[in-house]
């Protein structure tokens, strides 16, 4: 298995490949459609993304670097954003419709729409802080925690109109 996300992402880009020969031998009608391009995303928490138009499928690359992260790029995120191409061109899907769904379950993939990874850390991600007021928990971006810490800022739920406390661990 590679380690460093240089490897890891030229190995991506390998078995992206050999997944689209798959959904080839799986749905025949595909064998003349172009390999999609594969891109890298650099920031944020979405896992992949698939560009219709443009016939490219996107990475989170910094979630190569961990273990976790990269079990998730692959197989299950090249899976699910290949076949948002091969549906689309089969059978004109947009989004996780009943026709991707079955794609994916052919393909052997479990048809999740999102990923469960703890995205803490990664580039463009915000870490959330669990506040909880009169109607329960509300969840602050660091930038509202610092000014709640500096005591420079308070927040009232607009609902209950109580001000907002740490919630607990
Ligand atoms: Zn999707
Ligand atoms: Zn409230």
């Amino acid at each position: 298995m590679p380690t460093s996300v240089a490897e890891r992402a030229r190995f991506v880009e390998r078995e992206t490949r050999t997944w689209w020969d798959r959904f080839g031998t799986t749905y025949p009608r595909l064998n003349r459609v172009a390999t999609p391009k594969v891109e890298w995303l650099r920031r944020g928490s979405t896992a992949g993304r698939a560009d219709l138009r443009r016939w490219v499928v996107a990475f989170n690359r910094p979630m190569l670097r961990r273990d976790d992260g990269f079990r998730i790029i692959l197989p299950d995120t090249v899976v699910h954003e290949l076949a948002h191409l091969a549906a689309f061109h089969l059978y004109d899907s947009r989004g996780h419709d009943a026709a991707w769904r079955g794609m994916m379950e052919r393909m052997g993939v479990p048809p999740r729409r999102t990923h469960d990874l703890d995205v803490t850390g990664l580039p463009g991600v915000q870490r959330r802080w669990r506040y909880r007021c009169g109607c329960g928990e509300v969840q602050l971006s660091t930038t509202r925690h610092n000014r709640i810490l500096r005591g420079t800022q308070i927040y009232r739920c607009a609902r209950c109109h109580r001000q907002l406390e740490r919630a607990e661990d």
